[in-house]
This record gives C-alpha cells, sequence and structure tokens, in this order.
C-alpha cells in the first residue's frame, strides 16, 4: 500500500525590516538589540485613546511582492481586528487583514513556481496582507512549563509584518522548504526584507493526510525546522491513521528540542478571533495609477536576474540559481565581474571558496567585509603568477572576512611566487640528494616524480609553481614528461 499524499499549506510572516518605521506609528522598526521596552509609544503599547497611522511604504511594498507573484491587487486596504488575549498583544487585538465580508486583504491569487519533487510546480497564493508583529515574550528557564513567569518586551510589538498564504499546494517538506527559500530570495531582491536577520519570517504550517483534517502547527522559525516539523507531522499523522484513528482539527507547536510537535493548551478556531474592520482605519483606496507607478519601480526578480547570467554570462543553470540566492551576493557577482571580466572564473571562485567561507560560519554574507576590488585583485595575482592557488586559498579567508588587502598580504608576508628559477633549481638539487628511494622510483614510474615535486613545494611553503618544478626536477633526472 502507497502512503497516502501529505497536502501542505504555509501562512508565513515576514518582517519588512527595510523601512524606517513600525507598521502604525513612528517608532523604529529596528528594535534589534535596544534595552527592553525603550522602542515603545502609546499606539504600539496599545494604550487607551492612541489613534494607528498605517506605514504607506509597507503597503507599497506588499503590492510590489504581490506584482511580483502576479497576484491581483485589491482596490482598496481594510484593516481588520483579530481579537485573542496574550500578553505578547496589549490590545487584546492585532491588527491585521483578512477575507471574508468587509473584509479585503492586499491581494489574492498568483503564484510562486519551484522545482518540485517531480518537477517544475507552481505553488499558488491564497492572499498577500500586512499585519503588525506581536511583542515578545521570554522565559527565564527557556521553556514556559518550567518557568515560574515570563518576561515581555514590547520593543517588537507593532513592527510591520507581510503575511503570505498559500493554497495547500505543496506535497513534502523538501517542497516546504524549496518554496521557503525562493520567497526569502523574492523579498530581499524586492528590497522588502532582510531574511537572514534572526526572526525576520515565521511560519505557520498546515499539515493534513490526502481527505483528512488538517493541524497547523504555529510559529515556526527557520526553514530548517519547517523542514523537521513537517516530516515529524506526516509520520504521526500517517501512524494515526494506520492504527484506525482519526485526525483532530487543532493547532500544535514545535518542540525543535525534542523535535516534536505539540498539542497547544490555547484552542485558535478561527470564529474565536471574531474578525471585523477596525473602525479606527478608514480603507486606503488603491488605485491602477498606484499600482502601475509601483509596477514601474519594480527592481529585477531573481529568477530573471539568474536567467540573464545564464544568457549572458554563459553560465550554469545551478551556479546562476546559487549566485541570485541573495541580492548582495549577485551584486558582488556583478561588481567583480565588472572589474575583472571573466564570469565563470568570478562565479567559480565565489560560489566554491568564498561561500565556502561564508557558509561554514552560519551563511550570513553581513559577516562578508570583502570589497569586489579586492576580490578582483586577488584574481589578476593569480593571473599574473604572482601568487599561486594554494596561497590564494589561504589568504582569501582574512580577505573576505578581515577586508584585508590581497595585495598587502602578500608583501608583507613574503608570499609571492619564487620567481628566480635559480632558487628552484636549488632546493630541487636538495630533494633529489635527500631522497635517493623516491628518485629511482622517479626514473621507473613517471608519476612517481610528484612526490618529490610536493618536497620542493614544500620547502617553499607553497610559493611556486607545481608545474615548473616538475619540468626542472625530470631535466635534472633526464626523464621524458
Ligand atoms: P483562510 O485563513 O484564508 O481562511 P484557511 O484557514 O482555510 O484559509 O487556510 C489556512 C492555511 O491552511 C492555508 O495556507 C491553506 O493552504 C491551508 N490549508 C487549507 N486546507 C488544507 C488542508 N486540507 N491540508 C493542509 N493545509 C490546508
Ligand atoms: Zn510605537
Ligand atoms: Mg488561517
Amino acid at each position: 500500500m502507497t502512503p497516502q499524499k501529505a497536502v501542505i499549506g504555509l501562512e508565513i510572516h515576514i518582517q519588512v525590516n527595510t523601512v524606517r518605521s513600525k507598521m502604525f506609528c513612528t517608532c523604529s522598526q529596528d528594535y534589534r538589540g535596544a534595552p527592553p521596552n525603550t522602542n515603545v509609544c502609546p499606539v504600539c503599547l496599545g494604550l487607551p485613546g492612541s489613534l494607528p497611522v498605517p506605514n504607506r511604504e509597507v503597503i507599497r511594498k506588499a503590492i510590489m511582492l504581490a506584482l511580483a507573484l502576479g497576484s491581483k491587487v485589491l482596490d482598496k486596504v481594510v484593516f481588520v481586528r483579530k481579537h485573542y488575549f496574550y500578553p505578547d498583544l496589549p490590545k487584546g487585538y492585532q491588527i491585521s487583514q483578512h477575507r471574508g465580508p468587509g473584509m479585503a486583504p492586499i491581494a489574492v491569487g498568483g503564484s510562486l513556481e519551484i522545482e518540485g519533487d517531480s518537477g517544475p510546480k507552481r505553488i499558488r497564493m491564497r492572499r498577500i496582507g500586512v499585519e503588525e508583529d506581536p511583542a515578545r515574550i521570554t522565559y527565564p528557564s527557556g521553556d514556559p512549563t518550567r518557568s515560574s513567569y515570563s518576561l515581555i518586551d514590547y520593543n517588537r510589538s507593532g513592527v510591520p509584518l507581510i503575511e503570505v498564504v498559500t493554497e495547500p499546494d505543496l506535497s513534502s517538506p523538501k517542497e516546504a522548504r524549496v518554496f521557503m527559500e525562493k520567497l526569502l530570495e523574492l523579498v530581499d531582491h524586492l528590497g522588502i526584507s532582510n531574511p537572514d536577520l534572526e526572526g525576520a519570517f515565521r511560519v505557520d504550517v498546515n499539515i493534513s493526510i490526502e481527505g483528512g483534517e488538517r493541524v497547523e502547527v504555529k510559529n515556526i522559525g527557520s526553514l530548517k525546522d519547517i523542514e523537521k516539523a513537517i516530516s515529524y507531522e506526516v509520520v504521526r499523522q500517517r501512524a494515526v491513521l494506520a492504527a484506525g484513528g482519526k485526525i483532530q482539527r487543532e493547532t500544535r507547536h514545535w518542540d525543535p528540542v525534542k523535535g516534536v510537535t505539540i498539542v497547544s493548551r490555547y484552542k485558535e478556531l478561527e470564529e474565536e478571533y471574531r474578525y471585523f474592520p477596525d473602525p479606527d482605519l478608514p480603507p486606503i483606496a488603491i488605485t491602477s495609477s498606484i499600482v502601475e507607478e509601483i509596477a514601474s519601480k519594480m527592481p529585477e526578480l531573481p529568477w530573471h536576474r539568474a536567467e540573464r547570467y545564464v544568457k549572458i554570462y554563459g553560465l550554469t543553470r545551478y551556479v546562476s540559481r546559487v549566485l541570485v540566492s541573495r541580492k548582495r551576493l549577485s551584486e558582488f557577482f556583478e561588481e567583480v565581474v565588472k572589474i575583472y571580466g571573466d564570469p565563470r572564473r568570478v562565479a567559480d571562485l565565489l560560489i566554491n571558496d568564498f561561500l565556502g567561507i561564508v557558509n561554514e560560519r552560519g551563511g550570513n554574507l553581513d559577516m562578508v567585509k570583502a570589497s569586489p576590488q579586492s576580490i578582483a585583485k586577488l584574481l589578476s595575482l593569480m593571473d599574473q603568477g604572482v601568487i599561486s592557488v594554494k596561497i590564494m586559498k589561504m589568504i582569501l579567508e582574512r580577505v573576505v572576512l578581515g577586508g584585508e588587502d590581497p595585495e598587502e598580504i602578500v608583501v608583507r608576508e613574503n608570499l609571492k611566487v619564487i620567481a628566480s628559477d635559480e632558487e628552484l633549481e636549488e632546493l630541487a638539487e636538495k630533494v633529489i640528494k635527500e631522497n635517493p628511494k623516491a628518485v629511482e622510483d622517479a626514473k621507473k614510474n613517471p608519476k612517481a616524480i610528484n612526490y618529490l615535486v610536493g618536497q620542493v613545494m614544500k620547502l617553499t611553503r607553497g610559493r611556486a609553481d607545481p608545474q615548473k618544478i616538475a619540468a626542472i626536477i625530470r631535466r635534472k633526472l633526464s626523464i621524458g614528461s
């Protein structure tokens, strides 16, 4: 018996952390690092008598995202109150958007094409809206069930979020991850969000086994956890069904430490939210001229950028896709190519060596201190035979993370390829004298010469061209190549 199909839909909340202020007040949206409860005002504290004023820049960004996804932008923006009682929500309701009588999100429909488990696949969008982030609750022991009190920091309260709700078109944990990666790439390129900031996105995952009730796993904050939570839930639901049980419609939470989903103590059924239009916020008209104006200022989309790399630079699809995984990386790449040329060589260095260094440390490009000029210079130093590949790899980390100038490092630490042939002749002579056994081997088997070359390389501390050394040794031993 083949297992029944998994059905997955996502509700994604992305912080708009590229604007100045919060969603409905003038406090900074950049709450990170500030002492608790200092980035607040009567509006985002939900004090009586305060009035929200919508951040139009956020609405424009949401429209931009809607256009990139081919969604239909609605002609008016309606804010609604979504009620629930929890200390992270001082007003007792969150200002959000929804569908239904008298309500309207920013946009409906649209889709995003991903590389699915069995080929290209369109994931349809249900709606795109904006809302406000709740406050942050921290538990002294890190675990709510084991803490006698909790601390609330309202600095995040009111930070703008864009909510993207998909149709249940995803079929596996892997597809959910691929979808999320592509969506985060998109918001990065559109200048809507920096997805690499801690807490920049949170996802509610809806999962069912074909025909069964769905379970919502709330508030997952990393791609790895989204994938794991779905895997866990699919296995759990299949096991319940296989044992003759039934899946309850319920809300669960993901415990990243134990790697399991747990039933929530709070019932969060849709009707209990008591959505209704917020009387403090009159609907905002979105005219076609506003939409056209936003469309005319749309930055290049990541998949168009990748296509351009394939067509104009002759890169492979894979390499192009990696380069557009972050806007900053693709811009960096283009800058280096502008200075140095040879896009394939630049792409190769960036994807293998450069990203290797960054990914080893968590992958956040904010740690990169290198300028495009310094990377171009590094490549030129190799071309001119000033440094070997080995030296390049040795100093790359200091160039990338330390922002050091490669030329300065080479001069200061005397890392130039040994220019004089005499020096190489001398070292080759020494190695030949000290390794009679290896010399015998090399005379019998030309491949065995590599050992001698290695010994000379070692003495030069990698500052020589191995081909040149091999030629010298062959001449000295009178063996052909
Ligand atoms: P809305 O919030 O617009 O009323 P729903 O609450 O019905 O929409 O759906 C919320 C999320 O649940 C969406 O992401 C949707 O794709 C997903 N979903 C709906 N039905 C299923 C299902 N049978 N299995 C898994 N996910 C589902
Ligand atoms: Zn405020
Ligand atoms: Mg819902």
